[in-house]
């Protein structure tokens, strides 16, 4: 009999999980988690990922324990802990949720499938997210498509599973894959129950000033859903979520009182960020290279051929001289997460100020997050860097994001402690106090750099060869919002 092998990857549940359904109805199961020392030493992977991935292991394989099964862990290389597990059981067939990740998973995939082909070993994949692959994508007609798959009911955790036994590896430790403690202090909570408990305190409590408080680093730390790091690994479903997103505003529907209406509102603008997931990580799935390359060729080498090691490691460090940038990174840094307007401004900091590659700077930003999604980190790292030709240059004044998102000035001395002492809102412009402090000086002048990147950049934009490119990106990666309209391009 055919020993059905459930391979996870970014979709550590039991909830909502179509291979696992289809494999229990195939046969035995055998549900596996492979650790692959080589991702884990890649660029863009770190100490706080593989702590949240540990966690949720250890959540997920007592949920599958409660259930009466077990969860196999193994490390190594993914074909050939195929191989072994294939020498053990027999005929086996493999199930597994299609994943939108970086060039390594990519090529790794297109190992796996060849090692399946050649092997004659069914692999059967299934959506997880509403992302087009091949040539099933229709920019123009993705938006309904992607409605249509959330809108499919969530698949229950089978009745009846028939586990097989199969032996796990022991966990490594980080350091045993070369992960050192990278200075992480409060990181998110892991797990199935925690990621339920966000999702409803998220809809039911904190979520109601969602459209306002989003912006600011202080109050998004609340108000926002906090639910990224549990996407990323698929603890919970997009289409849980969605649901349950959309099941509440429907229960919003109707009331008249200003509460509902802000509730109502902040629904509405979530709902949009759950599309917005799959947008981005589309682009990615259509251009793997984007990883490296800019949308719009025509910015390759726009920032030379590497970045300025100094200004890399201020950047890195939060220590550029500009307090509220500086406090946003360290903030970073200590917990794993910030806000999306924080993590635009950081990268246009670093890209237009700093005048740093994207691809440098955007490596340093994916070790610090701990929801690190490939799919939706490059594509916005390029937009937030210009590269793109499709969207509109917005540079954020670090000193203005200073003054609209911390106007008391509290977050910014929390977490740069050197300046505790200049009070108020003058903490966002040391350089105007009459003493000096142990901080450093701006690394570069905020005036005289933008002027530079806007020049260096509309060289380029205002060619016809790039507005022939933008065109082209359009087509491709466009977001299309009605019947072709073209002025809010994303
Ligand atoms: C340079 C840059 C890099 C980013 N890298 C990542 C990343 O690696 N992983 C990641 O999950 N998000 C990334 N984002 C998008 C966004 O900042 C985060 O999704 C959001 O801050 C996560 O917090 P939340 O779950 O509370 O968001 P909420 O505002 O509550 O949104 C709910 C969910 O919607 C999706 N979402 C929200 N905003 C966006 C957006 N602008 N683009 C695409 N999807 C969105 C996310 O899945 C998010 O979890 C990046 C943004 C920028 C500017």
């Amino acid at each position: 009999m055919t020993t059905s092998v459930v391979w996870l990857k970014r979709d550590l549940r039991l909830h909502d999980h179509r291979p696992l359904a289809a494999a229990a109805l195939a046969g035995k199961v055998i549900f596996l988690y492979v650790i692959e020392p080589e991702y884990w030493a890649l660029k863009d992977t770190s100490f706080r990922q593989y702590r949240f991935l540990q966690d949720s292991l250890a959540d997920l394989s007592s949920q599958c324990d409660h259930a009466g099964g077990s969860l196999t862990i193994r490390v190594g290389d993914v074909v050939k802990v195929l191989e072994d597990v294939a020498k053990t059981h027999g005929d086996i067939a493999l199930y597994a949720h299609e994943e939108t990740g970086n060039a390594w998973t990519f090529a790794r995939d297109v190992k796996v499938r060849r090692w399946c082909n050649d092997n004659n070993i069914n692999f059967t994949e299934y959506k997880q997210h509403g992302i087009a692959r091949g040539s099933e994508l229709d920019r123009d007609k993705w938006a309904k498509r992607w409605d249509a798959f959330m809108a499919e009911p969530v698949t229950a955790i089978p009745e009846k599973i028939s586990w097989a036994a199969c032996v796990s590896d022991n966990i490594p430790s980080p350091p045993e894959l070369g992960l050192i403690h990278d200075g992480i202090l409060h990181m998110q909570p892991a797990g199935r129950v925690t990621a339920e408990y966000t999702l409803q305190s998220f809809l039911n409590e904190r979520g109601q000033n969602y459209r306002k408080g989003m912006s600011s680093p202080i109050s998004a730390e609340d108000e926002c859903s906090r639910l990224s790091p549990y996407l990323a690994l698929g603890t919970i479903s997009m289409r849980e979520v969605y649901h349950a997103a959309l099941e509440r505003k429907t229960e919003l529907t109707g009331q008249t009182s200003d509460d509902a209406k802000m509730w109502r509102g902040a629904m509405t603008s979530f709902i949009g960020r759950l599309h917005w997931h799959c947008h981005f990580m589309q682009k990615l799935e259509a251009e793997p290279e984007l990883e490296w390359l800019p949308m719009a060729r025509i910015y390759k080498g726009l920032r030379g051929d590497s970045s300025d090691a100094d200004r890399l490691y201020a950047f890195e460090q939060g220590m550029t001289g500009y307090p509220f940038v500086d406090a946003c990174m360290r903030y970073l840094r200590a917990t794993g997460w910030i806000n999306f307007r924080m993590r635009a401004m950081l990268t246009s900091f670093a890209s237009y100020h700093l005048w740093l590659r994207w691809q440098d700077s955007g490596d340093v930003l994916a070790r610090l997050f701990t929801d690190y999604e490939p799919g939706i980190h490059w594509p916005q790292a390029q937009m937030q860097s210009g590269e793109t030709g499709i969207n509109a240059i917005r540079i954020y004044s670090p000193v203005k994001q200073g003054y609209d998102q911390d106007p008391a000035g509290d977050f910014t001395r929390k977490w740069v402690p050197e300046l505790a002492s200049l009070e108020g809102k003058s903490v966002h412009e040391p350089w105007l106090a009459d003493r000096d402090f142990n901080y450093p000086k701006r690394i570069v002048e905020h005036k005289d750099a933008v002027k530079d990147a806007k020049s260096k950049l509309w060289a380029i934009r205002s060619t016809v060869e790039a507005k022939r490119q933008a065109n082209e990106v359009y087509e491709r990666h466009g977001s299309r919002k009605g019947p072709r309209r073209r002025a809010k391009r994303r």
